[in-house]
């Protein structure tokens, strides 16, 4: 295909932390002109029959997809997956696995809360919740929001949710090989989510890039909502320095909070490889 494609790789519905279905996604995809359709929710592929059936409703063509969480130098890290088979029960174990700690994480967070003074945090945060296996700090950015502790959810990532705040509790995911195995092993390309918003030197982040490769890594997103167009520039040059293949997504969420709109980025630089010329016989 082209760079030149109106492909929007990255999103999130009610079976993760966005807040719209599947379908109410990929009829806002096609309004908006995007061409080629990801849904990937986090550690979850429950949406992905949904998501395939009203995209081709819509005449939209589609990848599967899913973003998984995973520790890397002490920091979590996204690693998407696009293009497998979303029926595979190693990859579907593998999720399950990495969904099972939010519950209980969910909880301390919540007690870690209370103790600075903000009460019923868990609670207020499951009525957001659409899939009660994946309670995200995403739910409970809502509920302060609802609580009138903050403005708005990115005020309550800064204050509350992120390390060293007050309810911030870390959490060991899925490690970086496992997530580009299973994604590898059901026929799909593994791509490295948004890596401007990790905080690694440029050593660990050098040592990311290296063991995503040596893993059998394929992509790295570099037009995303997550970076400024300096860093489109900074990761399209680390895409070609590493050999891998470039992504585009917005990583939309909800009509309310999300920046960034379906299929609203720049296209990808030119002189890339864009993942979907790898994935040509993985589109449905
Ligand atoms: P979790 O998987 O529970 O750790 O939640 C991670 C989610 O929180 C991400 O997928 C984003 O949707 C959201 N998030 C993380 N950082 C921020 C931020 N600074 N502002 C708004 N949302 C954020
Ligand atoms: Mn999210
Ligand atoms: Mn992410
Ligand atoms: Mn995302």
């Amino acid at each position: 295909m082209t760079t030149i494609l109106n492909a929007d790789l990255h999103c999130h519905s009610i079976v993760s932390d966005g807040t719209l279905s599947p379908e109410a996604l990929a009829a806002r995809a096609a309004a908006n002109g995007v061409e080629l359709w990801s849904l990937t929710d986090h550690d979850e592929v429950g949406g992905q029959h949904r998501a395939a059936a009203a995209a081709k409703a819509h005449g939209l063509r589609y990848l599967t997809g899913t973003e998984i969480s995973i520790t890397f130098a002490g920091q979590t890290v996204h690693i998407v997956g696009l293009g497998f088979d979303a029926d595979d029960l190693r990859m579907q174990q593998g999720l399950r696995q990495t969904r099972g700690g939010r519950g209980e994480r969910a909880q301390e967070m919540s007690a870690s809360l209370a103790a600075v003074g903000i009460h019923g945090a868990y609670e207020g945060a499951l009525k957001y919740v659409g899939n009660p296996e994946l309670i995200s700090r995403t739910h409970f950015a809502r509920f302060l929001v609802e609580a009138g502790v903050c403005r708005d959810t990115q005020e309550v990532f800064r204050k509350y949710l992120t390390e060293g705040k007050p309810g911030f509790i870390p959490h060991r995911w899925a490690t970086l090989g496992d997530a580009v195995q299973w994604i590898r092993q059901s026929g799909g390309l593994a791509v490295i989510a948004h890596p401007a918003r990790y905080n690694f030197s440029a050593n660990e982040e050098f040592a990311l890039f290296s063991e995503f490769k040596s893993h059998g890594g394929a992509a790295v997103e570099v037009v995303t909502g997550s970076h400024t167009p300096a860093e489109y520039v900074k990761y399209a040059d680390m895409a070609r320095e590493f050999g891998l293949a470039a992504s585009r997504g917005s990583d939309f969420h909800s009509p309310d909070e999300s920046h960034t709109d379906l299929g609203a980025l720049p296209y990808l630089p030119g002189h890339l490889t864009p993942v979907w010329d790898l994935l040509a016989d993985r589109i449905q």
